[in-house]
């Protein structure tokens, strides 16, 4: 079978996604691959593919053991024969485990990074075929990442005693080049193929809301789409709670996760969640890693993460089938304030010298300055997000929450000149806020004490209020004319540009929110395309699947995914072999539930 076959016969697609091929390819020139894709971009694929036609044994690294099973069990589904070694299971199952890897059983073993040393793993590994060693989740390795796990440092000796060097391939969604030279290191790799395919999520929808009552602003969001199964992160484990509480007393199917949970209730929120018993999680970023859902519609945040990186790992897991998705963050600057304090709280307990500790404050700081930028930006979302990775990305994508919005526009040439002019005469030594009072004429407490009543600035921007006025330094910040210091008093300080403001005659345009839209009269985004009657069949098709996967005791997702239902519903196959063309329907799928959609699709053609 060449791969081509391979990927339609087993996996059931018709082509590959961008960046999946060259690695295929070059795995299978039996070169190492260092691959950095972003969470749902198909990471998996990469190695299982590859590991079914290569003549050996591929043995998969993997952090976690919920990972492992999740996948061993897709892969079951799909009728490849794999197989985990880890904690989870007895000396005995093992011990008959590792015989039937040795006789030739499974192609893919996976394998926790604690087991490699363990004597009896590394007799079998040494006695049997092994083609290739894959690292997923290798960003693990590195000190410098955010998941370090010192077992991981351990793959390298395993790899230096087996008999032959198999292939070494490596997979993470986020790497610096930091951490990718300490992964290119740390597993010797020899001449790899680095790529990094591009960040940007075509099907996710991104938007940034803003209001102060949340919690009813996310309920009238479920309310309207009843069906779609989405993940709401919260920053503590009360607001989790609280929101838990509001929604279940409200009627919706919602479950929670977080850390101050009994870890056997936390196992089985998780588990309603995947096999789509409640609707949607409730969760702090404890929840997440090691969910392979594909099914997941919406990502909600109802608090502003600390960092880029967290947010776009965290709304990465929705649609990871490739059907559009929506992820969309709640904000209010009182969060800002928050993660200053949590931030603020973090103490060095003795693991780093005060150098490096001052780094790691200043960094964490400007992250959370970055995230803020996210949610106070007009200029497109997703091309924030895609140019804070280092990537290019166009004016506008027509896809996100700015996009999309109406802006109003307004000339604020004087109030901009004045906010530089008031920032030079009181000394470049106050913040945002400060600077806004003294444009505002308040009295406060601070401006007394400083005098700063008797400022030429004071006062005379009353009549723009201070939230025009914010948005005044936003874009004064934006584009250069001024600049805030790095640490976590972030002081308002000129550039070399802040001059040519005020010599300048051009106007100085600020653009700002028409008003808030209802919540209703959003686009919604799952499901989009199909009409009435085939919405209807839609839904039809998603009990036949739960159905299914309550009988073979596996989440609905790994029966079939929603792109492949609604697939069903647009080509309407009448035979296995129509059944065939629909995507994501291999010819394991086909012969297992074949006769269970069919029916369901002629009875609604009745
Ligand atoms: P990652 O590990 O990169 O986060 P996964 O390997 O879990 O992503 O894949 C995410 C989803 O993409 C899965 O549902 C998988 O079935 C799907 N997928 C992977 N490759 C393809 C492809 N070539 N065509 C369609 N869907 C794909
Ligand atoms: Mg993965």
């Amino acid at each position: 079978m060449n791969k081509q076959q391979t990927l339609k016969t087993y996996f059931g697609f018709e082509s590959f996604r961008p960046g999946q091929e060259p690695i295929v390819d070059r795995i299978l020139a039996g070169r190492d691959v260092l691959a950095v894709m972003p969470t749902g971009a198909g990471k998996s694929l990469c190695y299982q593919l590859p590991a079914l036609l290569l003549p050996g044994i591929t043995l998969v690294v993997s952090p976690l053991i919920a990972l492992m099973i999740d996948q061993v069990k897709a892969l079951n589904e799909a009728g490849i024969h794999a197989a985990y070694i880890n904690s989870s299971l007895t000396e005995g199952q093992i011990g008959r485990a590792l015989e039937l890897a040795r006789a030739g059983r499974y192609k893919i073993v996976y394998v926790a990074p604690e087991r490699l040393e363990t004597p009896r793993f590394l007799d079998f590994a040494c006695h049997a075929a092994i083609s290739m060693v894959t690292v997923d989740e290798a960003h693990c390795i590195s000190q410098w990442g955010q998941d370090f796990r010192p077992s991981y440092l351990r793959i390298r000796d395993f790899l230096r005693r087996l008999p032959e060097r198999p292939v070494v391939s490596a997979f993470t969604a986020t790497a610096t080049s930091r951490v990718r030279e300490d992964i290119r290191a740390s597993l010797e790799l020899e001449n790899p193929l680095e790529t990094v395919t591009g960040f940007d999520r075509p099907n996710l929808y991104w938007e940034v809301r803003r209001g102060s009552k949340k919690k009813e602003q996310i309920r009238d969001y479920l309310a309207a789409r009843r069906e779609d199964s989405g993940i709401i992160y919260c920053a503590t484990r009360k607001n989790v709670d609280e929101l838990y509480l509001y929604l279940d007393s409200a009627g919706f199917s919602v479950g929670r996760y977080h850390a101050g949970m009994e870890s056997p209730a936390r196992k089985e929120s998780q588990e309603d969640f995947i096999y789509d018993r409640k609707r949607v999680m409730i969760a702090t970023n404890a929840f997440g890693m090691g969910i392979d859902k594909s099914n997941v519609r919406f990502v909600l945040h109802f608090n502003m993460p600390q960092s880029l990186e967290n947010y776009y790992q965290e709304a990465g897991r929705a649609g990871r089938d490739g059907e559009p998705a929506s992820c969309i963050l709640f904000y209010s600057p009182q969060d800002v304030v928050i993660d200053r304090i949590l931030l603020d709280s973090k103490v060095n307990e003795g693991e780093y010298t005060e150098e490096e500790w001052r780094v790691i404050r200043e960094q964490d700081t400007a992250r959370l300055r970055r995230m803020e930028g996210y949610c106070t930006t007009t200029g497109c979302l997703r091309g924030y997000i895609l140019r804070y990775f280092g990537e290019e990305a166009p004016e506008r994508c027509e896809n996100c929450g700015n996009c999309r919005e109406e802006w109003e526009t307004l000339d604020a040439r004087d109030a901009a000149a004045e906010v530089i002019r008031c920032v030079g005469t009181s000394g470049q030594r106050f913040g945002r806020n400060r600077i806004i009072g003294i444009l505002m004429g308040e009295n406060t407490e601070a401006v007394r004490q400083y005098h700063l009543e008797e400022n030429l600035s004071y006062g005379t921007q009353k009549q723009l209020g201070r939230e025009r006025l914010g948005d005044v330094i936003r874009a004064l910040l934006e584009q250069g004319y001024l600049r805030q210091t790095e640490d976590r008093y972030a002081l308002l300080r000129l550039t070399g540009r802040s001059g040519e403001l005020l010599e300048s005659e051009e106007p100085f345009r600020i653009s700002f929110r028409k008003e808030e839209k209802p919540a209703a009269a959003r686009k919604k985004g799952s499901a989009a395309a199909l009409s009435a009657e085939g919405q209807g069949l839609f839904e039809k098709l998603r009990k036949v699947r739960m159905e299914l996967a309550r009988k073979r005791g596996i989440p609905p997702y790994m029966v079939a995914s929603d792109k492949t239902l609604r697939d069903m519903c647009l080509r309407r196959p009448k035979s296995e072999a129509e059944l065939l063309e629909v995507n994501g329907m291999g010819e394991t799928k086909v012969a297992r539930y074949g006769k269970a959609f069919l029916e369901a699709i002629r009875e609604s053609a009745d």
